[in-house]
Protein backbone atom coordinates (compact mmCIF):
# COMPACT_ATOMS: atom_id res chain seq x y z
CA UNK A 1 0.00 0.00 0.00
CA UNK A 2 1.02 3.74 -0.55
CA UNK A 3 0.41 6.12 1.69
CA UNK A 4 0.39 9.95 0.28
CA UNK A 5 1.26 12.71 2.83
CA UNK A 6 0.47 15.96 1.57
CA UNK A 7 1.69 19.44 3.12
CA UNK A 8 -0.33 22.72 2.26
CA UNK A 9 0.48 26.26 3.32
CA UNK A 10 -2.88 28.40 3.30
CA UNK A 11 -2.32 31.97 3.52
CA UNK A 12 -5.44 34.09 4.73
CA UNK A 13 -6.15 37.48 2.11
CA UNK A 14 -8.69 38.95 4.61
CA UNK A 15 -9.41 38.82 8.19
CA UNK A 16 -10.93 35.13 9.14
CA UNK A 17 -10.58 32.07 11.62
CA UNK A 18 -13.00 29.74 13.19
CA UNK A 19 -14.96 31.37 16.39
CA UNK A 20 -15.90 29.09 19.04
CA UNK A 21 -18.78 30.89 21.24
CA UNK A 22 -18.51 28.27 23.50
CA UNK A 23 -14.49 29.16 24.83
CA UNK A 24 -15.78 32.67 25.86
CA UNK A 25 -13.56 33.84 28.44
CA UNK A 26 -16.07 34.69 31.41
CA UNK A 27 -13.51 36.40 33.82
CA UNK A 28 -12.75 39.52 31.37
CA UNK A 29 -15.25 42.03 30.71
CA UNK A 30 -12.85 42.50 27.65
CA UNK A 31 -13.02 39.32 26.18
CA UNK A 32 -14.48 39.19 22.72
CA UNK A 33 -18.04 37.55 22.40
CA UNK A 34 -17.08 35.64 19.41
CA UNK A 35 -13.44 34.35 20.25
CA UNK A 36 -11.06 32.58 18.26
CA UNK A 37 -10.93 28.54 18.38
CA UNK A 38 -7.84 27.20 20.03
CA UNK A 39 -5.49 24.53 20.79
CA UNK A 40 -5.09 23.16 24.11
CA UNK A 41 -1.68 25.17 23.76
CA UNK A 42 -4.07 28.41 23.63
CA UNK A 43 -3.33 29.19 20.31
CA UNK A 44 -5.29 30.19 17.73
CA UNK A 45 -6.34 26.87 15.97
CA UNK A 46 -8.07 26.54 12.13
CA UNK A 47 -9.92 22.72 12.82
CA UNK A 48 -9.68 20.47 10.17
CA UNK A 49 -13.04 19.71 9.71
CA UNK A 50 -13.37 23.68 8.60
CA UNK A 51 -11.31 22.98 6.05
CA UNK A 52 -12.50 19.29 4.61
CA UNK A 53 -15.82 21.30 4.30
CA UNK A 54 -14.30 23.77 2.05
CA UNK A 55 -12.24 21.60 0.21
CA UNK A 56 -15.42 19.25 -0.29
CA UNK A 57 -16.91 22.95 -1.46
CA UNK A 58 -14.80 23.34 -3.95
CA UNK A 59 -14.61 19.11 -4.96
CA UNK A 60 -18.49 19.33 -5.54
CA UNK A 61 -18.57 22.47 -7.65
CA UNK A 62 -15.42 20.94 -10.20
CA UNK A 63 -16.10 17.42 -10.61
CA UNK A 64 -20.06 17.33 -10.24
CA UNK A 65 -21.18 13.91 -8.37
CA UNK A 66 -17.39 12.64 -8.06
CA UNK A 67 -16.88 14.75 -4.77
CA UNK A 68 -17.86 11.08 -2.78
CA UNK A 69 -14.96 9.41 -4.41
CA UNK A 70 -12.45 11.60 -2.16
CA UNK A 71 -14.63 13.10 0.41
CA UNK A 72 -16.24 9.80 1.49
CA UNK A 73 -20.52 10.76 1.87
CA UNK A 74 -23.40 10.35 4.50
CA UNK A 75 -26.06 9.88 2.48
CA UNK A 76 -30.41 9.08 3.52
CA UNK A 77 -31.58 6.09 1.28
CA UNK A 78 -35.56 5.52 1.99
CA UNK A 79 -34.99 2.90 5.13
CA UNK A 80 -31.02 3.52 5.91
CA UNK A 81 -28.09 5.54 6.15
CA UNK A 82 -25.07 5.20 3.74
CA UNK A 83 -21.58 6.35 5.08
CA UNK A 84 -18.14 6.11 3.06
CA UNK A 85 -15.18 7.10 4.80
CA UNK A 86 -13.65 9.76 2.85
CA UNK A 87 -9.99 8.65 1.54
CA UNK A 88 -8.98 11.65 1.65
CA UNK A 89 -8.44 12.26 5.50
CA UNK A 90 -7.15 16.22 7.33
CA UNK A 91 -4.66 14.86 10.56
CA UNK A 92 -4.19 18.02 11.78
CA UNK A 93 -3.31 22.04 10.99
CA UNK A 94 -1.52 24.45 13.05
CA UNK A 95 -1.75 28.32 12.52
CA UNK A 96 1.34 31.18 12.40
CA UNK A 97 0.19 34.72 12.89
CA UNK A 98 2.45 36.90 11.11
CA UNK A 99 5.14 38.42 12.89
CA UNK A 100 4.28 40.80 15.80
CA UNK A 101 1.10 40.71 15.11
CA UNK A 102 -2.04 39.71 17.43
CA UNK A 103 -5.43 38.92 16.45
CA UNK A 104 -7.76 41.50 15.38
CA UNK A 105 -10.71 42.46 17.04
CA UNK A 106 -13.99 43.46 14.99
CA UNK A 107 -17.47 45.00 15.76
CA UNK A 108 -20.45 44.60 13.88
CA UNK A 109 -23.56 46.48 13.69
CA UNK A 110 -27.19 44.96 12.57
CA UNK A 111 -28.66 47.80 10.28
CA UNK A 112 -32.19 48.73 11.40
CA UNK A 113 -33.99 48.36 8.65
CA UNK A 114 -36.76 51.17 9.28
CA UNK A 115 -34.00 53.90 9.99
CA UNK A 116 -31.25 52.39 8.14
CA UNK A 117 -29.01 53.32 11.49
CA UNK A 118 -27.43 50.85 13.62
CA UNK A 119 -30.09 48.69 15.39
CA UNK A 120 -29.34 49.14 19.59
CA UNK A 121 -28.15 45.90 21.70
CA UNK A 122 -26.50 44.69 18.51
CA UNK A 123 -22.92 45.74 18.85
CA UNK A 124 -21.18 41.75 18.20
CA UNK A 125 -17.39 41.68 18.89
CA UNK A 126 -16.00 38.71 16.80
CA UNK A 127 -12.06 37.95 17.54
CA UNK A 128 -10.45 37.22 14.32
CA UNK A 129 -7.01 36.18 12.59
CA UNK A 130 -5.04 38.84 10.35
CA UNK A 131 -4.44 39.16 7.12
CA UNK A 132 -1.13 37.39 6.05
CA UNK A 133 -1.87 34.64 8.77
CA UNK A 134 -0.51 31.08 7.62
CA UNK A 135 -2.31 27.59 8.02
CA UNK A 136 -0.47 24.78 7.36
CA UNK A 137 -2.30 21.18 7.33
CA UNK A 138 -1.36 17.55 6.58
CA UNK A 139 -3.35 15.59 4.57
CA UNK A 140 -3.10 11.72 4.22
CA UNK A 141 -4.50 10.28 1.20
CA UNK A 142 -3.91 5.70 0.97
CA UNK A 143 -3.86 4.22 -1.97
CA UNK A 144 -6.33 1.82 -1.99
CA UNK A 145 -6.27 -1.31 -4.81
CA UNK A 146 -8.39 0.12 -7.72
CA UNK A 147 -8.16 3.89 -6.44
CA UNK A 148 -4.74 4.84 -8.29
CA UNK A 149 -6.44 7.73 -9.66
CA UNK A 150 -7.62 9.64 -6.25
CA UNK A 151 -3.82 11.17 -5.66
CA UNK A 152 -3.48 12.76 -9.66
CA UNK A 153 -7.44 13.92 -9.07
CA UNK A 154 -6.87 15.48 -5.69
CA UNK A 155 -3.35 17.35 -7.29
CA UNK A 156 -5.65 18.24 -9.97
CA UNK A 157 -8.65 20.11 -7.54
CA UNK A 158 -6.25 21.68 -5.21
CA UNK A 159 -4.51 24.71 -7.30
CA UNK A 160 -8.04 26.18 -7.94
CA UNK A 161 -9.39 25.96 -4.37
CA UNK A 162 -10.70 28.94 -3.01
CA UNK A 163 -9.86 28.77 0.47
CA UNK A 164 -12.96 29.71 2.67
CA UNK A 165 -12.45 29.57 6.50
CA UNK A 166 -14.69 30.30 8.60
CA UNK A 167 -17.71 32.30 9.08
CA UNK A 168 -19.20 36.02 8.11
CA UNK A 169 -18.05 35.26 4.43
CA UNK A 170 -20.66 37.04 2.96
CA UNK A 171 -18.75 40.08 4.46
CA UNK A 172 -15.48 39.11 2.86
CA UNK A 173 -14.06 37.34 5.98
CA UNK A 174 -11.80 34.22 5.84
CA UNK A 175 -10.72 34.29 2.35
CA UNK A 176 -7.26 32.56 1.75
CA UNK A 177 -5.50 31.25 -0.78
CA UNK A 178 -3.08 27.45 -1.35
CA UNK A 179 0.28 28.95 -1.82
CA UNK A 180 2.49 25.58 -1.64
CA UNK A 181 1.37 21.92 -1.60
CA UNK A 182 4.27 19.33 -1.51
CA UNK A 183 4.00 15.27 -1.71
CA UNK A 184 5.48 12.67 0.03
CA UNK A 185 4.97 8.94 -0.77
CA UNK A 186 5.56 5.96 1.66
CA UNK A 187 5.53 2.86 -0.28
CA UNK A 188 5.15 0.30 2.84
CA UNK A 189 5.72 -2.69 0.39
CA UNK A 190 9.90 -1.16 0.86
CA UNK A 191 11.60 -1.32 3.72
CA UNK A 192 12.52 2.36 3.74
CA UNK A 193 8.65 3.35 3.10
CA UNK A 194 8.15 0.91 6.61
CA UNK A 195 10.88 2.37 8.19
CA UNK A 196 10.06 6.37 8.20
CA UNK A 197 6.43 5.16 8.97
CA UNK A 198 7.15 3.51 11.76
CA UNK A 199 10.33 5.48 13.36
CA UNK A 200 8.54 9.18 12.57
CA UNK A 201 5.37 10.87 13.14
CA UNK A 202 3.36 13.98 12.84
CA UNK A 203 4.73 16.90 10.71
CA UNK A 204 8.29 15.40 10.57
CA UNK A 205 6.42 12.01 8.32
CA UNK A 206 5.94 15.09 6.00
CA UNK A 207 9.24 16.39 5.90
CA UNK A 208 11.55 16.64 2.50
CA UNK A 209 8.19 15.59 0.08
CA UNK A 210 8.21 17.01 -3.42
CA UNK A 211 6.75 19.99 -4.31
CA UNK A 212 3.53 19.55 -6.76
CA UNK A 213 2.18 23.04 -6.31
CA UNK A 214 3.02 25.53 -7.73
CA UNK A 215 4.76 23.77 -10.73
CA UNK A 216 4.96 22.80 -14.42
CA UNK A 217 1.72 20.69 -14.07
CA UNK A 218 -0.09 23.18 -11.61
CA UNK A 219 0.91 26.90 -12.07
CA UNK A 220 -0.85 29.17 -9.80
CA UNK A 221 -4.12 29.84 -10.99
CA UNK A 222 -6.04 33.65 -11.44
CA UNK A 223 -8.84 33.49 -9.18
CA UNK A 224 -11.39 34.67 -10.95
CA UNK A 225 -14.09 35.71 -8.48
CA UNK A 226 -17.17 36.43 -9.81
CA UNK A 227 -18.17 40.29 -9.65
CA UNK A 228 -21.70 41.48 -9.79
CA UNK A 229 -21.23 44.54 -12.40
CA UNK A 230 -17.68 42.75 -13.99
CA UNK A 231 -15.49 45.60 -12.10
CA UNK A 232 -15.26 47.32 -8.48
CA UNK A 233 -17.23 50.64 -8.02
CA UNK A 234 -15.31 53.51 -7.26
CA UNK A 235 -16.27 56.23 -4.79
CA UNK A 236 -15.02 59.48 -3.98
CA UNK A 237 -16.12 61.40 -0.28
CA UNK A 238 -17.86 64.42 -0.52
CA UNK A 239 -17.34 66.19 3.03
CA UNK A 240 -16.51 63.98 5.71
CA UNK A 241 -16.33 60.29 6.08
CA UNK A 242 -16.54 58.06 9.97
CA UNK A 243 -16.73 54.90 10.14
CA UNK A 244 -16.95 54.29 14.26
CA UNK A 245 -14.37 51.91 15.02
CA UNK A 246 -16.65 51.55 18.96
CA UNK A 247 -13.40 52.68 20.47
CA UNK A 248 -14.06 56.39 22.22
CA UNK A 249 -10.97 57.41 24.35
CA UNK A 250 -12.30 59.46 27.15
CA UNK A 251 -10.83 62.80 27.64
CA UNK A 252 -11.16 63.15 30.92
CA UNK A 253 -12.59 65.95 32.84
CA UNK A 254 -10.73 69.16 30.82
CA UNK A 255 -9.94 67.32 27.38
CA UNK A 256 -12.73 66.18 24.80
CA UNK A 257 -14.17 62.46 23.80
CA UNK A 258 -12.98 60.90 20.77
CA UNK A 259 -14.51 58.71 18.76
CA UNK A 260 -11.74 56.52 16.84
CA UNK A 261 -12.29 56.08 13.14
CA UNK A 262 -12.37 51.91 12.17
CA UNK A 263 -9.11 50.58 10.97
CA UNK A 264 -7.57 47.84 9.16
CA UNK A 265 -4.52 45.64 9.92
CA UNK A 266 -1.90 47.76 8.16
CA UNK A 267 -3.85 51.14 10.35
CA UNK A 268 -5.92 52.23 7.23
CA UNK A 269 -9.21 53.95 7.42
CA UNK A 270 -11.62 51.08 6.58
CA UNK A 271 -15.31 51.08 5.42
CA UNK A 272 -16.02 46.93 6.61
CA UNK A 273 -17.45 44.52 4.08
CA UNK A 274 -20.45 44.83 6.86
CA UNK A 275 -20.94 48.28 6.90
CA UNK A 276 -21.67 47.89 2.76
CA UNK A 277 -23.90 45.09 3.39
CA UNK A 278 -26.03 46.22 6.46
CA UNK A 279 -26.55 49.76 4.33
CA UNK A 280 -27.29 48.27 1.08
CA UNK A 281 -29.16 45.23 2.24
CA UNK A 282 -31.50 47.71 3.73
CA UNK A 283 -31.51 50.30 0.83
CA UNK A 284 -32.53 47.72 -1.44
CA UNK A 285 -35.36 46.29 0.78
CA UNK A 286 -36.59 50.04 1.36
CA UNK A 287 -36.64 50.68 -2.52
CA UNK A 288 -38.57 47.17 -3.34
CA UNK A 289 -41.28 48.08 -0.69
CA UNK A 290 -41.61 51.68 -1.98
CA UNK A 291 -42.37 49.50 -5.51
CA UNK A 292 -44.79 47.26 -4.27
CA UNK A 293 -45.61 46.53 -0.47
CA UNK A 294 -44.58 43.24 0.13
CA UNK A 295 -41.65 42.93 -2.21
CA UNK A 296 -39.22 42.68 0.58
CA UNK A 297 -39.39 42.12 3.69
CA UNK A 298 -38.88 44.76 6.82
CA UNK A 299 -37.20 42.71 9.82
CA UNK A 300 -34.13 42.32 11.01
CA UNK A 301 -33.53 38.46 11.15
CA UNK A 302 -35.11 38.29 7.27
CA UNK A 303 -37.92 36.23 6.49
CA UNK A 304 -36.48 33.94 4.26
CA UNK A 305 -38.92 34.13 1.05
CA UNK A 306 -38.24 37.73 -0.68
CA UNK A 307 -35.50 38.38 -3.36
CA UNK A 308 -33.54 40.42 -0.37
CA UNK A 309 -33.27 37.56 2.06
CA UNK A 310 -32.15 35.00 -1.14
CA UNK A 311 -29.33 37.46 -2.00
CA UNK A 312 -27.99 39.21 1.61
CA UNK A 313 -28.96 35.88 3.31
CA UNK A 314 -31.01 35.56 6.62
CA UNK A 315 -31.83 33.47 9.63
CA UNK A 316 -33.39 30.50 10.47
CA UNK A 317 -37.17 30.99 9.89
CA UNK A 318 -39.45 28.12 11.80
CA UNK A 319 -41.20 26.45 8.98
CA UNK A 320 -39.77 28.11 6.12
CA UNK A 321 -36.13 27.62 6.11
CA UNK A 322 -34.74 25.95 9.05
CA UNK A 323 -31.18 26.12 8.96
CA UNK A 324 -31.43 30.21 7.44
CA UNK A 325 -29.19 30.99 4.60
CA UNK A 326 -25.88 32.59 3.86
CA UNK A 327 -25.59 35.39 1.84
CA UNK A 328 -24.45 35.04 -1.75
CA UNK A 329 -23.76 38.71 -1.99
CA UNK A 330 -19.95 39.15 -0.91
CA UNK A 331 -19.06 42.56 0.37
CA UNK A 332 -15.13 42.82 0.71
CA UNK A 333 -13.51 45.51 3.49
CA UNK A 334 -12.44 48.58 1.67
CA UNK A 335 -9.34 50.54 2.96
CA UNK A 336 -9.75 54.62 2.63
CA UNK A 337 -6.92 55.69 0.06
CA UNK A 338 -5.34 58.56 -1.65
CA UNK A 339 -5.65 58.30 -5.31
CA UNK A 340 -2.33 57.34 -5.39
CA UNK A 341 -3.33 54.35 -3.57
CA UNK A 342 -1.63 56.01 -0.35
CA UNK A 343 -3.72 55.23 2.74
CA UNK A 344 -6.42 58.31 3.22
CA UNK A 345 -5.64 60.76 6.51
CA UNK A 346 -7.56 61.37 9.55
CA UNK A 347 -8.48 64.92 10.51
CA UNK A 348 -10.46 65.52 14.08
CA UNK A 349 -13.30 67.68 13.95
CA UNK A 350 -15.11 68.83 16.88
CA UNK A 351 -18.67 68.98 17.64
CA UNK A 352 -20.30 69.98 20.94
CA UNK A 353 -23.10 68.11 22.21
CA UNK A 354 -26.86 69.63 22.09
CA UNK A 355 -28.45 69.76 25.76
CA UNK A 356 -31.83 67.60 24.83
CA UNK A 357 -33.56 70.01 27.18
CA UNK A 358 -32.51 73.54 26.26
CA UNK A 359 -31.63 72.90 22.80
CA UNK A 360 -28.42 74.87 23.25
CA UNK A 361 -25.24 73.75 24.04
CA UNK A 362 -24.58 71.09 27.37
CA UNK A 363 -21.88 73.12 29.11
CA UNK A 364 -18.66 70.83 28.90
CA UNK A 365 -19.69 68.29 26.41
CA UNK A 366 -17.29 68.47 23.62
CA UNK A 367 -16.31 65.40 22.01
CA UNK A 368 -14.04 65.07 18.57
CA UNK A 369 -15.37 62.54 15.37
CA UNK A 370 -11.64 61.34 13.63
CA UNK A 371 -13.03 62.08 9.82
CA UNK A 372 -11.17 61.12 6.33
CA UNK A 373 -12.18 64.22 4.43
CA UNK A 374 -10.48 63.23 0.94
CA UNK A 375 -10.19 59.81 0.46
CA UNK A 376 -11.83 56.81 -2.33
CA UNK A 377 -12.72 54.12 -1.47
CA UNK A 378 -13.40 50.78 -4.01
CA UNK A 379 -16.65 48.56 -3.67
CA UNK A 380 -15.96 44.75 -4.48
CA UNK A 381 -19.59 43.01 -4.45
CA UNK A 382 -19.31 39.69 -5.46
CA UNK A 383 -21.98 36.78 -6.15
CA UNK A 384 -20.45 33.59 -4.54
CA UNK A 385 -23.85 31.36 -3.81
CA UNK A 386 -23.00 28.89 -1.27
CA UNK A 387 -25.20 26.07 -3.18
CA UNK A 388 -23.18 25.32 -6.36
CA UNK A 389 -25.72 24.46 -8.53
CA UNK A 390 -27.90 27.94 -7.62
CA UNK A 391 -29.45 29.60 -10.63
CA UNK A 392 -27.85 33.17 -11.43
CA UNK A 393 -28.69 36.24 -9.18
CA UNK A 394 -31.72 37.30 -9.59
CA UNK A 395 -31.87 39.93 -12.37
CA UNK A 396 -34.68 41.87 -10.11
CA UNK A 397 -32.16 41.88 -7.41
CA UNK A 398 -29.33 43.25 -9.67
CA UNK A 399 -31.61 46.21 -10.75
CA UNK A 400 -32.37 47.23 -7.42
CA UNK A 401 -28.88 46.95 -6.11
CA UNK A 402 -27.88 48.97 -8.95
CA UNK A 403 -30.98 51.76 -7.75
CA UNK A 404 -29.06 51.03 -4.21
CA UNK A 405 -25.57 52.12 -5.70
CA UNK A 406 -27.09 54.83 -7.08
CA UNK A 407 -28.44 56.60 -4.46
CA UNK A 408 -24.91 56.43 -2.95
CA UNK A 409 -23.56 58.05 -5.84
CA UNK A 410 -26.47 60.84 -5.86
CA UNK A 411 -26.22 61.45 -1.82
CA UNK A 412 -29.47 60.25 -1.31
CA UNK A 413 -27.87 57.62 0.98
CA UNK A 414 -24.80 58.23 3.05
CA UNK A 415 -22.70 55.67 4.83
CA UNK A 416 -21.53 55.58 8.43
CA UNK A 417 -22.15 57.88 11.28
CA UNK A 418 -23.76 61.19 11.58
CA UNK A 419 -25.75 61.15 8.49
CA UNK A 420 -27.69 63.93 9.54
CA UNK A 421 -24.71 65.96 10.01
CA UNK A 422 -24.00 65.68 6.24
CA UNK A 423 -20.73 62.93 6.82
CA UNK A 424 -20.78 59.87 5.14
CA UNK A 425 -21.91 61.39 1.13
CA UNK A 426 -20.19 59.70 -1.26
CA UNK A 427 -19.61 60.18 -5.22
CA UNK A 428 -19.11 58.19 -8.20
CA UNK A 429 -15.40 58.74 -9.79
CA UNK A 430 -15.62 59.16 -13.46
CA UNK A 431 -15.96 55.37 -14.49
CA UNK A 432 -18.42 54.93 -11.26
CA UNK A 433 -20.62 57.75 -12.75
CA UNK A 434 -20.35 56.63 -16.11
CA UNK A 435 -21.53 53.57 -15.26
CA UNK A 436 -24.11 54.00 -12.86
CA UNK A 437 -25.85 56.88 -15.29
CA UNK A 438 -26.02 54.39 -18.07
CA UNK A 439 -27.41 51.84 -16.41
CA UNK A 440 -29.87 52.72 -14.04
CA UNK A 441 -32.47 54.34 -16.50
CA UNK A 442 -33.11 50.69 -17.94
CA UNK A 443 -32.58 48.83 -14.67
CA UNK A 444 -35.61 51.25 -13.58
CA UNK A 445 -37.63 50.35 -16.59
CA UNK A 446 -37.28 46.62 -16.09
CA UNK A 447 -38.02 46.97 -12.37
CA UNK A 448 -41.07 48.78 -13.28
CA UNK A 449 -42.73 46.11 -15.58
CA UNK A 450 -41.59 43.52 -13.44
CA UNK A 451 -43.22 44.51 -10.21
CA UNK A 452 -46.40 45.42 -12.11
CA UNK A 453 -46.30 42.10 -13.55
CA UNK A 454 -46.00 40.90 -9.88
CA UNK A 455 -49.25 42.79 -8.63
CA UNK A 456 -51.40 41.71 -11.96
CA UNK A 457 -50.94 38.20 -10.91
CA UNK A 458 -51.91 39.14 -7.54
CA UNK A 459 -54.34 40.98 -8.20
CA UNK A 460 -55.91 39.02 -11.25
CA UNK A 461 -55.67 35.49 -8.69
ZN1 LIG B 1 -37.01 38.67 3.37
Amino acid sequence: MKIHLYQLTLVLDTPGGVSAPESRRTDSAHAPALPLARDAAGRPHVPATSLAGSLRAHAEKTTGGEAARLFGELRREPDHTVATASPVRILGTRTHLPEDTDTLRRTSTAIDRDRGAAAPATLRERECLPPGTTVTAWLRLDDAPGSGLLAAELEALLPSWPVRIGGAQSTGHGRARLTRVTRRVLDLATPQGRRAWLTRGGPALFEGGQVVFPGPVHPAPQHDAPLVFGAPFSFAINDALHIGSGCRIEGGHHATDRNEHLRDHLGRPLVPGTTWKGLLRSRCAFILRSLAEHAACATLTGCGACPVCAAFGHSAVPGVSEGGLRGRLVFLDSPVLQPDGTPAETVSRDHVALDRFTGGAAAGLLFTDEVVERGQVALTIFDEPSDPHADPLDPLLRDVLLLALYDLHTGALGIGGRTTRGYGTLNGTADTAAFLEQEVPTARERLGQALSALSEEVTGG
